[in-house]
């Protein structure tokens, strides 16, 4: 990459370090970035920025919201005794996007992961805990991955639920293996909440 210039170069370098985004994407996307008009480059940049700094966790289920409490939340409508544990906040965006989920959800922002060193503590699970603890929860739905760490996790949080004597469930296993939950069709991912097992 060398017969770019040094600015060019550096853009495409941040480009890259973007989840999937390879060496080619990268480099597309850094000349189109160099034709966009000005003051959409600037919008863009702004987006960005404004984005990180204003964005935060809820304080009660920990998606990424510009509130202290997100809207889900503070929602007075929702079912307060129902939490469906997901792993991150698209998979969150995949389960709102059905409309037919009517509790909270309580996100983890990670799964465990012996391999990769990712353990309880790394995640949201004392927070979950606590909230268990405080409120009057009635059912905990796992919806994490079915990957070998959705599954671990899924494991580790009912046997830390399950003495709490609250209902523990997971969906169910039409979600195919493996698979990040928000590249799944509204209808599969209905099927799985309603085909949930107790755990
Ligand atoms: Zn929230």
């Amino acid at each position: 990459m060398e017969y770019y210039s040094t600015h060019i170069n550096k853009l495409i370098e941040q480009l890259s370090h973007l989840p999937g985004i390879g060496a080619k994407s990268a480099q597309r996307l850094a000349f189109h970035i160099m034709n966009m008009p000005k003051d959409q480059v600037q919008q863009l940049t702004s987006s960005i920025t404004g984005a990180r700094e204003n964005i935060r966790y809820c304080k009660k289920c920990f998606t990424l919201t510009d509130r202290d409490i997100c809207p889900i939340c503070s929602n007075p409508r929702r079912d307060a005794s129902v939490i469906m544990v997901v792993e991150n906040t698209r998979d969150l965006a995949a389960y709102e996007k059905t409309g037919k989920f009517e509790g909270l959800y309580h996100v983890l922002h990670g799964a465990i992961s012996p391999m990769l060193g990712i353990g309880p503590d790394d995640i949201k699970l004392k927070e979950l805990m606590m909230r268990l603890s405080q409120d009057d929860i009635k059912e905990v739905i796992i919806a994490t991955n079915s990957s070998l760490e959705g599954e671990t996790t899924a494991m580790y949080i009912s046997k830390l639920i399950k003495p709490s004597g609250i209902k523990v469930s997971r969906i169910a296993s039409g979600v195919p293996v493996g698979g990040d939950l928000e590249y799944i069709d509204e209808v599969t991912l209905l099927r799985a909440l309603e085909g949930r097992v107790e755990l």
